[in-house]
């Protein structure tokens, strides 16, 4: 019997010969609740969670869960009950935290776009603080916030112009992203910042991309931070929080990302050798916590041969998961009950019309129409870079927790495609 690699035992692993998430047989979660379903392990979430928590020791910090990677209120909420804040990049991420109990005083607001409906709302909840991503941005925030006789707490995402040695679509911090103030331009901005009464700064901000495997553009970027920091007191302008952001990569195939504990030592180390020991940390993960703490289950429906390739086609597409053909995206593909028996080299696909509807590229497996594959590392940018495109409904969400599972978001039924559409009447 063949064992496959997985990347997250804490979560899944393979127990006589069948895939498990915790104590939950995967055949069993796809019988009951049926595929494509994204599958997550709290255990593994909260392990993730508490690695970056307890890698700070004593340090004051902030671990804000960066909630685009994965919204589901139900992910939010079991993040909220350990004490996470949240980084939130609309008006609509706000209400998910809300609508899942989270700390809105425990909110940072980053994005090039917020309109002032949503800077706005912001301000009404109450956020920790926005990180400001222009001139023009800080003039609407002060604003908006004079017009609702509030102070809005900042701080500016600097560009640190470092690159993060990442995909293009995924790195952020270099000076063609149209991400951040240009570094040469902080420090003015800062100036007219502290001037305006209707803004109060409170920290500095930087997240320079997505997917990082390698500590020296982070050691990079805080180093040009701490610069930023070193000027801004000669100013007299005080910082209560820096902020490194999120970024953080993770294992998918044969990445060998720094632990999270390697990560936060780096910080803390350039932190007390610039003489800033005590000023808070703040940091945005969202893969580093969810990716490997999800799977997404699919079924085979059919073993196609064609003319140069064998094709596994399975129930679930590029519009549940989105990452091969966005960025040519390794993801692992491992039977839920492997088989004894010869393999074959399939392009494993979905049913889109789309040559791009790829989950995995030249797979070596033994399959047959009904089994189960789990298609691993699929919690972060899964569920929620999804669509309906092909009016496919969109799959259910599962929690699994030591033997018990739950639903965290039902499958889509066939009439929520056409909810909110209308047959003419002119
Ligand atoms: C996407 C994003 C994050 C999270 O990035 P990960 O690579 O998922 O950790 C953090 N901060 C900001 C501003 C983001 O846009």
């Amino acid at each position: 019997m063949t064992s496959f690699w997985l990347p997250d035992e804490t979560g899944f692993s393979y127990r006589n010969g069948a895939l498990f998430c915790e104590d939950v047989p995967v055949t069993e979660l796809a019988d009951k609740y049926g595929t494509p379903s994204f599958i997550y392990s709290r255990k593994a979430i909260e392990t993730a969670f508490r690695d970056y928590d307890g890698a700070f020791g004593s340090h004051p910090h902030h671990i804000l869960y960066s909630v685009k990677a994965c919204s589901n209120i139900g992910i939010i909420s079991l993040l909220a009950k350990l004490g996470s804040g949240f980084d939130i990049v609309s008006g609509g991420e706000l209400l998910r935290v809300e609508a899942a109990g989270g700390d809105l005083s425990k909110v940072v607001y980053s994005g090039v776009g917020k309109t002032d409906k949503e800077i706005a709302l912001a301000l009404e909840k109450g956020i920790h603080c926005f990180n400001i991503e222009s001139v023009p941005e800080l003039n609407d925030i002060a604003r908006v916030a004079a017009s609702l006789g509030k102070v809005a707490p900042i701080a500016v995402r600097v560009n640190p112009n470092v690159d993060a040695k990442t995909h293009p679509y995924i790195s952020t911090g270099l000076k063609n992203n149209k991400f951040g103030v240009a570094y040469e331009k902080t420090v003015e901005l800062y100036k007219q910042a502290a001037a305006m009464p209707s803004i109060r700064v409170v920290g500095i901000d930087c997240h320079i991309g997505s997917q990082i495997t390698e500590l020296s553009p982070f050691a990079d970027a805080e180093e040009k931070i701490l610069d930023i920091v070193d000027q801004l007191a000669a100013e007299g302008i005080p910082l209560e929080h820096i902020d490194f952001g999120g970024g953080l990569g993770v294992c998918y195939k044969d990445e060998v990302p720094p632990s999270k504990r390697e990560f936060v030592r780096l910080i803390l180390d350039h932190l007390e050798a610039r003489g800033y020991k005590h000023l808070a940390v703040t940091l945005e993960p969202g893969r580093s916590i969810i990716a490997n703490a999800g799977i997404l289950i699919t079924r085979v429906i059919r073993d196609k041969t064609g003319e140069t390739k064998n094709f596994a086609i399975v129930d679930a597409a590029m519009n549940d998961m989105g990452r091969p053909m966005f960025y040519e995206a390794w993801m692992g593909i491992v039977p839920a009950v492997p088989r004894d028996g010869a393999t074959r080299t399939y392009d494993v696909v979905g049913p889109i019309c789309e040559s791009g509807d790829w989950l995995g590229r030249d797979r070596e497996l033994c399959i047959e129409p009904g089994d189960v594959l789990a298609i691993t590392s699929c919690g972060a940018y899964g569920m929620a870079m999804s669509s309906n495109y092909n009016s496919r409904p969109r799959a259910a969400e599962v929690l699994v927790s030591g033997s018990t599972s739950q639903v965290i978001r039902e499958r889509e039924k066939p009439e929520d495609l056409w909810r909110g559409e209308h047959l003419p009447t002119l």
